[in-house]
């Protein structure tokens, strides 16, 4: 264990529900959600904000990013959109000091149902969720693939 939560979950010391686990990146729910789906990518590497993370690093966040977004709307969640979000530092309201990139994913309309999401935070069937997102990377895949050959 150490005094950081995120590196506990990047080594398997804490526990969470994972979409997405490469060399360099893990991506995981959020534990209070502010909409279905709402996943946290982090470096494995340490570094507690934008000014202490490495460049290529960064590129690697958000290129899992990028795709868990794109997976999501291929998913069974069928997301219209994201909002990928990185809070630095205490003025932007960063809470967690190891450097996390947000993807919450959007609906169309869904103003009201995200604006409620902001308050309640409840992560609901998270297994459920986090298996439809892995799915959807599946998809993602399968299409590259398609595309390739
Ligand atoms: P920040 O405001 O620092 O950008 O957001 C930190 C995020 O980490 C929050 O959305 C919060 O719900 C999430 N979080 C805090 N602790 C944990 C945890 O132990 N596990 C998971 N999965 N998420 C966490
Ligand atoms: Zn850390």
């Amino acid at each position: 264990m150490t005094n950081c939560v995120f590196c506990d979950i990047a080594h398997g010391d804490a526990p969470s529900t994972t979409v997405l686990d490469t060399e360099d990146v893990l991506a995981f729910l959020d534990i209070r959600p502010i909409s279905r789906g709402h996943v946290l990518v982090i470096p494995k590497r340490h570094s507690t904000d934008l000014d202490t993370l490495e460049p290529a690093l960064g590129g690697a966040v958000f290129a899992a990013g990028q795709r868990i977004s794109r997976a999501i709307r291929r998913s069974d969640l069928r997301s219209d959109g994201a909002n990928l979000v990185v809070n630095d530092g205490k003025a932007a309201f960063q809470t967690v000091f190891h450097t996390h990139l947000h993807v919450v994913p959007r609906w169309t309309g869904d103003k009201l149902r995200f604006a409620r999401g902001f308050v309640t935070r409840r992560l609901r069937a998270p297994e459920e969720t986090a298996a439809a997102i892995r799915d959807g990377l599946v998809r993602l895949a399968a299409e590259d693939a398609d595309h390739a050959g």
